[in-house]
């Protein structure tokens, strides 16, 4: 069983069972523009074991032009879940909203030629929370001709 919520809590919502497939980073506009980030982080749900118990009248919809049908919180602007209407059995979660880990270890990077200039390139370091950031930092340092610092 998952949980989740909107950013404000007026809507949760849970799964009676797990996420189907890998977790997809998608960098196309498409994803830029509904989530206001660089990428969206979504897996696939299948649509019968969904479940809004809170705050289902909140819940708004809009149709991107390609197709996909975007359903959002309109307490608080938070994507609920997003479906293609030629494959109604399936949701697409946005996995921000999850309240606890869903326990996923497949992931994609999709649609990669559209991200944003903007955006970090691919393999910065990694720094988890808690752990010292001197040595890192230490590491990656560099003299202003581009040479690795002894
Ligand atoms: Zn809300
Ligand atoms: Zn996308």
């Amino acid at each position: 069983m998952l949980k989740g919520s909107c950013a404000c809590g007026k809507i949760r919502y849970e799964i009676a069972g797990s996420l189907n497939g890998p977790v997809n980073h998608c960098y196309c506009q498409g994803c830029r523009k509904q989530s206001g980030s660089g990428f969206s982080s979504t897996a696939r749900v299948e649509a019968s074991v969904m479940n809004v118990l809170v705050g289902r009248h909140l819940v708004r919809s809009w149709q991107h032009a390609a197709g996909t049908e975007h359903f959002f919180a309109s307490c608080c602007g938070a994507l609920i879940y997003s479906r293609d209407p030629a494959d109604l059995g399936n949701l697409l979660l946005p996995l921000g909203t999850l309240d606890c880990d869903p326990k996923i270890g497949k992931n994609l990077h999709v649609d990669t030629s559209s991200k944003a200039a903007w955006l970090p390139p691919w393999g910065l370091p990694v720094i988890a929370e808690g752990e010292e950031i001197d040595p890192v930092i230490s590491s990656l340092w560099v003299t202003p001709k581009g040479v690795p610092r002894e």
